[in-house]
């Protein structure tokens, strides 16, 4: 099922998880999936490493298995830094081999000389690449805090609308901690005329460096609120991760209310919060929507 069509009947709930690096225990990712498709989310998405290497062929097979072996929708990341149009055929011909119908489309970050040797410079080229090769949904990603190499947020929402123009059909968000900004660029978005679905992206923090880490890397705001938080529980980590929790639940039944089209939760493989996350949601994500969308 392509992900698009999912968003006319309900608040869409879906889940990230990244693959085992490669000298790590396989068998505890697919523990991760078995737990995790007991929430019968509406898809699992599987990130995949810029610059084209091994880690790729992970993602596709995870992705095939969450389908195939587990019956729920999947979605394989595609960055395409550094990739050739030859090698996009041949990852695209394996996902499309694999029974995966949906693609989340990235540029991917530039590291050292990738962009050089590729043929794609944005994601909007693979959008369009895909978009005239193949019967496949896209999804691209979205930044409610601007992407950290924009000049101006009015550029970023330019080059959003195109991607959609591109093909796109569906929007994820970059993580944020402070709901404003997700509201006031989905407004803005909406203005500029782009209607396809947008998806929340939360993440749900569990430690101090994970989230620095995080900040550092998308240039997301630490709301005062949040970093209380952080202050009191650095220490005591299972404080620190029931904090997060509820942090999350909080941002994600304020976006409910809101009516939010959909919320991407980034597991980061712990299938113990996702679980959490879910159980005190799933009446507000099951409500009926008051209008058809
Ligand atoms: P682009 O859409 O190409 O945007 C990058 C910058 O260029 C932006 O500033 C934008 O405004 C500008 N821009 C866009 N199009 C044009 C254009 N045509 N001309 C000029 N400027 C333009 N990374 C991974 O490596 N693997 C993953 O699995 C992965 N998963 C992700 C999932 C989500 C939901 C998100 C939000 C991000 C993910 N990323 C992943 C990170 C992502 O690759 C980086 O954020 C990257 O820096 C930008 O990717 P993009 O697809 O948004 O790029």
């Amino acid at each position: 099922m392509k992900t698009a069509d999912l968003f006319e009947q309900k608040t869409v709930f879906s889940l990230e998880v990244f693959p085992p690096k490669p000298d790590a225990d396989e068998s505890v990712i697919y523990d991760t999936l078995e737990q995790l498709a007991d929430i019968s989310p509406d898809f699992i998405s599987v990130t995949y490493g810029a610059g084209g290497g091994k880690n790729g062929c992970k993602t596709i097979q995870i992705a095939s298995d969450i389908q195939n072996r587990y019956g729920v929708e999947s979605v394989a990341h595609l960055p395409c830094i550094g990739l050739t149009k030859a090698q996009a055929h041949e990852i695209l011909e394996n996902i499309r081999e694999s029974g995966i119908e949906n693609v989340l489309a990235l540029r991917g970050d530039r590291t050292g000389d990738t962009e050089a040797v590729g043929d794609f410079r944005h994601a909007s080229d693979l959008i369009r690449f895909i978009k005239e090769n193949y019967d496949i949904n896209i999804i691209a990603a979205c930044y409610p805090e601007v992407h950290p190499e924009s000049t101006s947020a009015v550029d970023d929402l330019k080059w959003l609308r195109h991607k959609v123009e591109c093909g796109a059909d569906h929007l994820i968000s970059q993580l944020f901690l402070d709901n404003r900004y997700f509201y006031d660029f989905y407004e803005k978005a909406r203005i500029a005329g782009i209607e396809v679905p947008i998806e929340a992206g939360i993440m749900p923090v569990t430690n101090k460096r994970q989230i620095e880490r995080m900040v550092k890397l998308c240039g997301v705001e630490l709301p005062k609120k949040f970093v209380r938080v952080l202050e009191k529980y650095e220490h005591n980590e299972t404080a620190l991760r029931d904090a997060g929790i509820a942090y999350a639940i909080d941002q994600i039944a304020d976006l409910i209310a809101e009516g939010v089209d959909g919320i991407h939760l980034y597991t980061m493989n712990n299938s113990y919060i996702a679980h959490h996350i879910f159980e005190a949601v799933e009446s507000l994500i099951s409500a009926p929507l008051l209008t058809a969308k």
